[in-house]
């Protein structure tokens, strides 16, 4: 049986088990959604209350030592089952989910969370799940667990970025190099900034991934790279998109009163489904807004140009 069957199964069957996500999944259908749309693609609102402990958390050092680690099997609820991939990572359902169908792929140990060695697992797993977007939260912009490794994993045709993605690439994509057979683009669609990298073949996109990890390590200088990662399988090539980021959490989240919005962007909001636990931030948020956070979030375009000339 394939991945994406098992998974399929294991989605049913926790459904039907755990009542927490059951729940939480039922409110989904209930979620309410704004579109803004911008030249060539759409950047989704999402009102998620469920989502509230994921973006509100703490995720200091001694917040994250103190807190018993939410993905260690040994502190999952019983009800919560798995299956496994290959011989170190689980798959699990996510109980607060975004998508409609929603994964956390966990390492089976709790080890520090990193893509460095994990960006070929990463890509692989994509094409075993072949129906899903993957995603990867580095540890300082989005991981909640940011002391255990994992990915998560959404069913496609969610993210407009996903969705706009020929548009964008015809409207705002550089092509700037192959390595390999990969093709390597850079896009810069008045809102992000990003890499793009397509190809069939996992070492070749690994060198090209590295090269791009190098230098945003060297930008942290030396502690974790703050990156954000998509990756899906179609057409018979892996595509990925590579995020590098400004900055963690824009100023609106710790403004006080009427300028307040709590939203802590990570990969899903990057790729376009920006996740708003309350509801005066869903229904006040405006176009000027998200243009702000995400100039304020993506890596700056001097940054940007610097690691263009290294590709
Ligand atoms: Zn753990």
């Amino acid at each position: 049986m394939s991945y994406q069957d098992k998974v399929k199964i294991l989605y049913k069957d926790q459904l039907k088990d755990w009542s927490l996500f059951a729940d939480n999944r039922k409110g989904l259908n209930n979620a309410k959604l704004r579109t803004f749309s911008f030249d060539g693609f759409d950047i989704d609102i999402q009102y998620n209350p469920k989502r509230i402990t994921s973006s509100a958390a703490k995720v200091d050092a001694k917040t994250i030592l103190e807190r018993k680690c939410f993905l260690c099997k040994a502190n999952r609820p019983d009800v919560q089952t798995e299956v496994m991939w290959g011989d170190n990572y689980e798959i699990l359902v996510n109980p607060f989910p975004i998508f409609k169908e929603h994964f956390t792929i966990s390492n089976v140990s709790h080890i520090d969370q990193q893509i460095e060695t994990e960006f070929v697992n990463f890509i692989s797993l994509s094409k075993d799940l072949p129906e899903t977007v993957l995603f990867y939260n580095a540890p300082k912009c989005g991981a909640s667990a940011p002391d255990h490794l994992h990915f998560q994993a959404g069913n496609l045709d969610f993210l407009p970025i996903e969705k706009n993605w020929k548009t964008i690439k015809t409207k705002y994509g550089k092509n700037i190099k192959g390595y390999d057979g990969v093709e390597v683009m850079a896009v810069d669609d008045t809102l992000r900034r990003y890499i793009v990298l397509e190809g069939g073949n996992k070492e070749a996109l690994n060198k090209v991934f590295q090269k791009i990890h190098k230098f945003s390590e060297e930008l942290e200088n030396g502690e974790a790279p703050m990156l954000n990662l998509l990756s899906y399988f179609a057409d018979g090539k892996h595509r990925v998109f590579v995020f590098i980021r400004g900055l963690h959490r824009p100023w609106q989240f710790s403004a006080k009163g009427d300028e307040n919005i709590l939203l802590s962007p990570a990969s899903v909001d990057m790729g376009g489904a920006m996740i708003t636990p309350l509801e005066k931030d869903f229904n006040k948020i405006t176009k000027k807004d998200i243009t702000d956070i995400f100039h304020q979030i993506s890596v700056s375009k001097e940054n940007f140009n610097k690691l263009l000339k290294i590709l």
